[in-house]
């Protein structure tokens, strides 16, 4: 099934995203955090796409092959991330015909980061080109990705709305949002989008604290700016695991909750592979989701 008909169905989709394990890990492991995430029944699972490309070169690609299994094991719409910095013309076709023989429907399409140490390839330049190819070659649904705050490396929020202009005009039926801590950023987000005339359902991406450790690396990866409250959370439990999970946990539900009740059209859980925050936060949030979409 393509995601962007769910939005038609529900007035709020939920999903969550996966990363496939490291080299050095077990794959094992991604398919015993999958056996508990499915039993929540989401509607879709997106699956990451290794920083440089290296989760999806040629055939066999972690990524797709996760993809396909979440489809024909689990039973649930798949979502594979594709980034194109490192990925040519030749090598995005024979990642697509893969995904096309596994079943998967629908692609993220997106740029991906720069790697100090590599070159990045020249086929594509905008995740907009990646979308527009996704869009030529047929027989895919495609979402983009999209900033609250804007991207980092956008000179204004002005720019980085005519950008995301352009990647809809590719192709991208959906979007899906960069973490945030301040609900108020998305709003304000949604008026821009509205104004510039993009008019297609956007998930909010919400990433629970579970350590200090992954919040710091993740803002500093993607600028999220942390309010004061968030801020304090941080601060006073820092040292102390069991109450930053906790404290963590308890925001992510309240961001949710006053998402769902501001209209959002749909709740993208960053996952981080951890079922047992996934579990915490879906079970203060189902008859939230279930009342909202019986609305
Ligand atoms: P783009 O849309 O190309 O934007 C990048 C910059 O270029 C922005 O500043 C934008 O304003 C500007 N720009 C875009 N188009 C134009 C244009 N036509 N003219 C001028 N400027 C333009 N990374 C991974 O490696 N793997 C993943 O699986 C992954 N998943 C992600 C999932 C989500 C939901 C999000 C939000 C990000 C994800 N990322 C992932 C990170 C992402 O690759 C980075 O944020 C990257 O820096 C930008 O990717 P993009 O697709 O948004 O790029």
């Amino acid at each position: 099934m393509k995601i962007r008909q769910m939005f038609d169905n529900k007035n709020t989709v939920f999903s969550l995203e996966v990363f496939p394990p490291k080299k050095t890990s077990n794959i094992d492991t991604i398919y015993t955090t999958l056996d508990q995430l499915s039993e929540l029944k989401p509607d879709f699972i997106s699956v990451t796409y290794g920083a440089g490309g290296s989760g999806g070169i040629g055939t066999g690609s972690l990524t797709a092959k996760i993809a396909g299994d979440i489809k024909s094991k689990y039973h649930i719409e798949p979502m594979a991330h594709l980034t194109s910095i490192y990925t040519t013309k030749p090598s995005a076709h024979a990642i697509l015909t893969e995904l096309q023989e596994l079943g998967v429907e629908n692609i993220l399409a997106l740029r991906g980061d720069r790697m100090p140490e590599r070159e990045p390839e020249t086929d594509f330049v905008y995740a907009s080109d990646l979308t527009k190819y996704i869009a030529d070659f047929g027989g895919f649904d495609i979402c983009g990705a999209c900033y609250p705050e804007g991207h980092p490396q956008s000179a204004s929020l002005i720019e980085d709305t005519i950008a995301l202009r352009h990647k809809v005009d590719a192709g991208a039926s959906h979007l899906v949002s960069q973490l945030f801590f301040d609900n108020q950023d998305f709003y304000d987000f949604r008026d821009r989008m509205h104004l510039a005339g993009i008019n297609v359902p956007v998930e909010a991406g919400i990433m629970p604290v579970l350590n200090k450790k992954n919040i710091e690396r993740m803002v500093t990866m993607c600028g999220a700016s942390l309010p004061k409250k968030f801020a304090k959370m941080l601060a006073r439990y820092e040292n102390n695991p069991e109450a930053l999970f906790d404290a963590g946990i308890a925001y992510a539900v309240d961001q949710i909750i006053d998402l769902i009740s501001n209209g959002v059209d749909g709740i993208h859980l960053y996952a981080m592979n951890n079922p047992k925050a996934v579990y915490k936060i879906y079970e203060r949030i189902e008859t939230i989701l279930h009342a909202s979409n019986r609305a």
